[in-house]
């Protein structure tokens, strides 16, 4: 009896196949697991019309994800997230209305649920008892609530410069959190030594295969949201890259189960000036990408110095005909708040970069203001520290009784 759609896994790097049915970390090669699919035995199963009929959510995609039948996913709520328009920005820009899927109305306020709502699933599946991972703050966040979900210890190993609200929201799940003084990889090797240790499973984004998985369904969701078609360019606020690895993944697989045609968006990754290892790759023609020195951004979720999937993002970017573009904090800061302003959408600073990022794809010709563009919001705006001179100025009137 087939219990899941999964015939292997394969190295992204040489294609060495792995089996299913067994717990994976990195390939031989050092390199991320990809979980291929009989994408053949679902073409005119899985339809348009089947999918349609589903509730909404994360797990309408189950002939698409490696959780076998039987199995329960380990849900929070799993919401299909909006494409929001944010339609006055855009005027004064003089383009059509650019969307925003918001990412942030997902469990934990951020889109590291879905990764982690698939990785715990399948670790539960597993018999994992013990879960761990390096992070910036979101994943953290969904790991704890998640592995408490299945009744899991968890351990967390941040930077310093985590902002305080991630770091205590993880706290507050049970998890064990420890700030390190470090980066986000060098956090990540201390999770590899426990791991090797026999203390947790490493659940660090693309040294197992599931994460990126969870994350897929972004891409599967968003073809279905806009009539099966799909946009023309997708800015995405790009850290360790899971996200954009896995939306590209999702629609080579919707088009060979036949829900869509080889039409496919530019991939357009955006990240900061103070930490773009991609860009200056990308730039460069480079296959892979150096270790960024000195990182530095207040978008904390895209500052990875280091991404084991580095090849994997550039070739994405490279095979769509995007482009790895650079943002600074201003802009980032300018981002956020004039979404917030104009139309009422309160991005997270990644958000706010991926907005600057098309502000400066429009100056460079890069896209066109007539093009139908997709931003990635990756997380709640209000998990963030907020700028609070609006508030003093208000204060200030208040007590001079000018109201
Ligand atoms: C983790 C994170 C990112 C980066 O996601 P990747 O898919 O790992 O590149 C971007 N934005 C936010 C808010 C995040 O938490």
């Amino acid at each position: 009896m087939q219990t899941s759609f999964v015939t292997h896994l394969e190295c992204s790097l040489t294609g060495e196949i792995y089996p299913a049915g067994e717990v994976h970390n990195l390939s031989r090669a050092g390199r991320p697991l990809l979980v291929r699919y009989d994408t053949d035995a679902l073409r005119g199963v899985l339809t348009r019309a089947v999918l349609a009929a589903r509730p909404p959510g994360m797990w309408k995609w189950r002939e698409l994800l490696p959780l076998p039948t039987g199995w329960d996913p380990v849900s929070l709520g799993e919401v299909e997230t909006p494409l929001l328009p944010l339609a006055r920005l855009s005027a004064k820009a003089g383009a059509t209305p650019v969307l925003v899927k918001d990412e942030g109305r997902l469990p934990t306020g951020s889109f590291k649920a879905r990764g982690l709502a698939m990785a715990i699933s399948m670790a539960r599946h597993f018999g994992t008892k013990s879960v761990a991972l390096p992070t910036n703050g979101n994943a953290g966040a969904a790991l704890g609530a998640y592995a408490r979900a299945a009744g899991m210890d968890a351990t967390v190993i941040c930077p310093a410069e985590t902002p305080l609200i991630n770091v205590t929201e993880t706290a507050a799940y049970g998890a064990q959190v420890f700030v390190a003084d470090g980066q986000i990889d060098e956090c990540g090797r201390l999770v590899g030594e426990g791991a090797a240790a026999g203390r947790w499973f490493d659940l660090s984004t693309l040294k197992e295969p599931y994460r990126a998985e969870g994350k897929k369904v972004m891409g599967l969701e968003l073809a279905e949201q806009l009539g099966w078609r799909l946009p023309d360019a997708i800015f995405y606020p790009t850290g360790g890259g899971t996200g954009l690895i896995g939306m590209w993944k999702a629609f080579a697989e919707l088009e060979a189960v036949g829900l869509i045609g080889p039409e496919r968006p530019r991939m357009v990754a955006i990240q900061a000036e103070g930490c773009a290892p991609m860009v200056r790759a990308w730039e460069r023609g480079d296959e892979f990408a150096e270790r960024w020195e000195g990182a530095a951004t207040m978008a904390t979720g895209i500052r990875v110095p280091k991404a084991v999937g580095d090849f994997l993002i550039l070739r994405a970017v490279r095979e769509s005909g995007g482009a790895a573009l650079a943002v600074s904090e201003e802009g980032i800061a300018a981002g956020v708040r004039d979404a917030a302003h104009d139309d009422g959408i309160l991005l997270c600073p990644e958000g706010g970069a991926v907005l600057a990022g098309w502000r400066l794809a429009l100056e460079r010709g890069l896209v066109s203001r007539n093009e139908q563009v997709m931003l990635f919001n990756c997380a709640a705006g209000n998990k963030y520290p907020l700028p609070d001179s609006a508030i003093r100025i208000r204060l200030a009137e208040v007590s001079g009784a000018t109201l």
